[in-house]
């Protein structure tokens, strides 16, 4: 199992229920992680394909 970790902080978001996980809306293909206190602060975040997104 590959641990996850947030792509702002770089925190492992197991066990963190307010994390979200979901695909890059640019290119449909990297996964975008987000831990709960990063989405409450609105930290950006950077995809490898370069799109950057508050949410
Ligand atoms: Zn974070
Ligand atoms: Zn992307």
């Amino acid at each position: 199992m590959t641990k996850q970790l947030c792509m702002s902080c770089k925190k492992e978001i197991t066990n963190d229920p307010g994390s979200v996980i979901f695909t890059c809306p640019a290119c449909d293909k990297n996964k975008i992680i987000r831990c709960k206190s990063c989405r409450e602060i609105c930290a950006k975040y950077t995809c490898d394909c370069g799109f950057t997104g508050p949410n």
